[in-house]
């Protein structure tokens, strides 16, 4: 089980500066002095393999603290109710959970549902006033992401998608030294993402629930990986589709999916996101005076990487614990992130996942526009 012990003994092997913690304290300081500021009450909906690491995760949080769930199983609320001592006026399930907005002790909801369910439940928790977190994909296309954005909106309540890369320490020095110019003009991308998928008749494998296959569930990273790394938005995509097995990936379930990405400075990503290669989690960026890499980019990590000025040794966090503080402080506080994570994020790399299936139906470049 992860401890706060642990966390803090990975920490302070690394006494390294990070400038994106709240107030922009270093991560060793934030994590090793007292906290007694303002602290944002979460409820986990959906108690499943992502939403239990979650939770764990955010035992470590400083600014964040899980106080209620949202589940469709009695037994399990039981279980988090003991386990994470919830009270029963913070539990909820799939048909009662709108009541939440007389609820003043929780202020946002984090969403850890199938994709396609997604919509529905964050637009019925910002009508119910509450803050939202949602997991990536934030929907399954982006007309349905942008409706999700404007509820919030409307509501008054901010909106972010999970994308725990975007603090993740070896990350973010690639992002800070393209930024500061330290690899030149950047020229191309590479983005891997892959696993041999499992259990054929899990919702990852259902149309109806996932929206799709291996794209929608972690090519986003790439697709997602490709825009913070090149630092702009790309204007057009091609894709081409491989299918060895159609019994298991049936059709709308993407197996394998090649994809090139156009940028307007000239700079191309090649990715590939796929349910059927193993160990394939790889980002490699480019520039005219230098490179960096990734290996592996995206896992819960260690995350490992190199650039042409030798190894990364950024601290190695427990990416979630990280994500929950500094989600904390982008709602409670306003900060901006190096990285953005809030909603209209979650739309641009759905209309780039709309642009892909399209141009491997179309067999076409697609054009872009975000
Ligand atoms: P999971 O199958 O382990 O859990 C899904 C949960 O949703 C279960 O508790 C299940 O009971 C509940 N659920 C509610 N309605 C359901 C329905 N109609 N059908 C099936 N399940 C239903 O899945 P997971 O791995 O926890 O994934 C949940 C979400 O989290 C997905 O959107 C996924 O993409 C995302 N995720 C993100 C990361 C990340 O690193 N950011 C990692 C894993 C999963």
């Amino acid at each position: 089980m992860h401890s706060r012990r642990d966390f803090l003994q990975k920490l302070t092997a690394s006494a390294i500066t990070l400038p994106f913690l709240p107030n922009s304290t270093s991560l060793e300081e934030f994590y090793s002095k007292p906290y007694d500021g303002p602290v944002l009450r979460v409820a986990i909906m959906g108690l499943g393999g992502y939403g239990s690491r979650v939770a764990e995760a955010m035992q470590s949080s400083k600014m964040a603290k899980l106080v209620g769930v949202i589940s469709g199983t009695p037994s399990k609320i039981k279980d988090w109710q003991s386990k994470y001592k919830i009270p029963e006026k913070n539990c909820y399930n799939y048909e009662n959970f709108d009541q939440i907005k007389n609820n003043a002790d929780i202020d946002a909801v984090y969403v850890i549902t199938p994709n396609a369910l997604h919509h529905n439940q964050v637009i019925r928790v910002a009508k119910a006033g509450k803050h939202v977190i949602c997991e990536k994909p934030m929907a399954i296309n982006a007309k349905e992401g942008q409706e999700m954005v404007e509820a919030c909106k409307k509501a008054n309540v901010k909106l972010l998608v999970g994308y725990r890369m975007h603090f993740e320490p070896h990350t973010l020095e690639i992002v800070r030294m393209r930024k500061a110019g330290e690899l030149g003009k950047i020229t191309f991308f590479q983005g891997l993402s892959g696993f041999k998928i499992g259990d054929p008749s899990q919702w990852r494998m259902n149309k109806q629930l996932a929206g799709g296959g291996a794209m929608m569930d972690i090519g986003i990273y790439a697709i997602n990986g490709s825009r913070y790394m090149v630092g702009e938005e790309p204007i057009w995509v091609t894709a081409q589709e491989t299918k060895t097995d159609p019994q298991k990936f049936k059709e709308g379930v993407d197996e394998t999916i090649t994809f090139q990405l156009g940028f307007p400075g000239g700079a191309v990503a090649s990715c590939l996101s796929s349910y059927n290669i193993n160990n394939l989690d790889r980002f490699f960026l480019t520039g005219d005076n230098g490179f960096a890499e990734l290996f592996p980019a995206t896992g819960y990590g260690p995350i490992k990487g190199r650039t042409h000025k030798g190894e990364l040794n950024q601290p190695i966090v427990t990416h979630q614990t990280v994500q929950m503080d500094e989600m904390a402080a982008i709602i409670l506080q306003g900060k901006q992130p190096m990285v953005p994570v809030d909603g209209e994020e979650g739309v641009k790399d759905l209309k780039i996942i709309d642009a892909i299936y399209a141009a491997v139906k179309s067999g076409k470049k697609e054009n872009l526009k975000l």
